[in-house]
């Protein structure tokens, strides 16, 4: 369990932690980065927005045919980074909360969005993203599939359409080692 001991060793202590959403009997949980203003808002990771990650996940979700009943979703850091990117020390400061929350959803596939979910969740550090996204690694929670992060499509509009469609695709594999082929 996440003590008050983790957050003390965190630059981001003093702000406001952003709980999981969704099903946690879901067989699939989705690992996101960190909230960002309208998570931090609203309450919940990665909220729908045109324009912003979340909107590109929700949109990717659908596409595949995943509502929020069918997923339970989180983030390596529970509070909000300034400026941007989560320091090291966060994500080791938050990885007990992070493991708690895998751990309610046990039997799940694991689905990382971008380098900063796979660190977290693998503790891994020598590994390009682009060498691993789509593939499949055993973890002690299960079957783990990294994907790129939504926002990472946001960044590079001429990409876009392949970028989506990437995540479209690890999503869909995702799916399909969850429920079985046939689903
Ligand atoms: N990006 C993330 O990684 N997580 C969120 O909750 C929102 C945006």
């Amino acid at each position: 369990m996440p003590t008050i001991d983790n957050c003390l060793g965190c630059p981001y202590r003093y702000g406001v932690a952003v709980g999981p959403r969704g099903n946690p009997a879901s067989r699939i949980v989705l690992v996101g980065e960190a909230p960002g203003d309208n998570e931090v808002a609203e309450g919940q990771p990665f909220v729908r927005r045109p324009g912003r990650a979340g909107g590109v996940l929700w949109d990717a979700l659908d596409e595949v045919g995943l509502s929020e009943v069918d997923i339970f979703v989180t983030n390596a850091v529970a509070c909000q980074p300034h400026p941007v990117k989560p320091k090291v020390a966060a994500i080791n400061a938050c990885r007990s909360r992070l493991v708690d929350d895998l751990e309610r959803a046990p039997r799940a596939v694991v689905v990382t969005l971008g380098a900063t979910a796979f660190r977290a969740v693998t503790e891994e550090r020598d590994f390009r993203m682009r060498d691993i996204r789509g593939l499949q690694v055993d973890t002690k929670w299960g079957p783990l599939i990294p994907t790129i992060h939504p926002a990472s499509v946001l960044h590079q509009p001429r990409e876009r359409p392949m970028l989506v469609e990437l995540i479209v695709e690890h999503l869909t594999r995702a799916r399909r080692v969850a429920f079985g082929p046939g689903v």
